[in-house]
């Protein structure tokens, strides 16, 4: 994970640790390189640029080049530059307080790893927070879909709503309801129809199960391996419901982070779970700055 950004950021920062003395013009030249090594990443342009603007200004001040440790403070302030740009010290986390069953509505494209984050949050609700927890898929376009909810659910030991052949999308979303009341359910997860693109008519379909079901938060599941593919989705999808937040998958596989590092500053929507393996439990609450903290090493 940020393997390639860290090695490169690491040497930047051994350089400037290194001297005892910093001039603005080392200050500007490592900038320089933090830029490249942000682009490289595949980071946003515009989100690049701000980074860098603002973490020059301040450690080319005066109180920084004049300390005992100039280039540990640089290094403090690119820091917290990163856990800025990454979300914030504050991790969001999931909003669950209102009259149970809350619902939690997972949005995204196909392959993105949607169903498989549907099942390792509901384990995680289970497990790390003590919650029942009941899933529905109400994805009737991908044959198997259904189904494959269904043994995760096995797999993790979270009720599934049961399969009925030929039910539309609102229909098993309001059966699902029902049934998650009648069972006492806290949290029901939702698991929508993921799409090829972004196409209006799924949309309207997630609106429509929006609006009969209230979610209380609705998480984009996005692949951090699509770079800043992930950052553009999330703008489209939060251009048409009421996004909560994102789960970005296969950070596990990501050497880059243009997506992570992009996404709050492109789309103000905090990144609340990293995916970070295939396994059932590997899904991490993402936390700013811990991720800052690895990509600085
Ligand atoms: P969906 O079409 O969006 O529902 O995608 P799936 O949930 O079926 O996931 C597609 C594939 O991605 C499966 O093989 C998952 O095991 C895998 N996958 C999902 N999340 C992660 C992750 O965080 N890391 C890795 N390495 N694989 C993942």
């Amino acid at each position: 994970m940020f393997d390639t950004l860290s090695d490169r950021l690491g040497s930047v920062f051994d350089k400037l640790r290194g001297r005892g003395a910093l001039k603005e013009q080392d200050v500007r030249d490592a900038m320089r390189e933090v830029r490249i090594a942000l682009l490289e990443a595949d980071v946003a342009l515009p989100v690049v640029r701000r980074f860098i603007d603002e973490v020059t200004e301040q450690a080319v001040g005066q109180s920084v080049l004049k300390s005992v440790t100039p280039g540990q403070q640089v290094v403090k302030i690119v820091n917290d530059a990163l856990v800025e740009m990454l979300g914030g010290a504050e991790t969001p986390g999931l909003d669950l307080a209102a009259t149970p069953p809350v619902v939690i509505m997972m949005v995204g494209l196909q392959g993105s790893g949607k169903t498989t984050s549907t099942a390792k949050l509901a384990k995680l609700l289970k497990e790390k927070q003590g919650k029942k927890v009941m899933m529905a898929s109400l994805d009737v376009n991908r044959p198997a879909a259904q189904e494959q909810l269904r043994v995760l659910g096995e797999q993790v030991d979270v009720a599934t709503l049961p399969i009925i052949a030929g039910q539309a999308p609102v229909d098993i979303a309001t059966r699902a309801l029902q049934s998650a009341k009648l069972q006492a359910v806290d949290v029901l997860l939702l698991d929508t129809a993921g799409r090829l693109h972004v196409d209006q008519a799924l949309m309207d379909e997630m609106r429509a199960v929006a609006s009969i079901s209230v979610p209380k938060e609705t998480l984009l599941v996005v692949d951090s391996l699509t770079g800043q593919d992930a950052v553009n989705v999330a703008q489209s999808f939060a251009g048409q419901v009421d996004l909560t937040g994102v789960i970005l998958t296969r950070m596990d596989g990501d050497a880059r982070g243009g997506a992570a590092l992009s996404m709050r500053a492109v789309t103000g929507k905090p990144i609340k779970f990293a995916g970070t393996g295939e396994k059932l439990d590997a899904l991490e609450v993402f936390q700013p700055s811990r991720v800052a903290g690895r990509i600085l090493g």
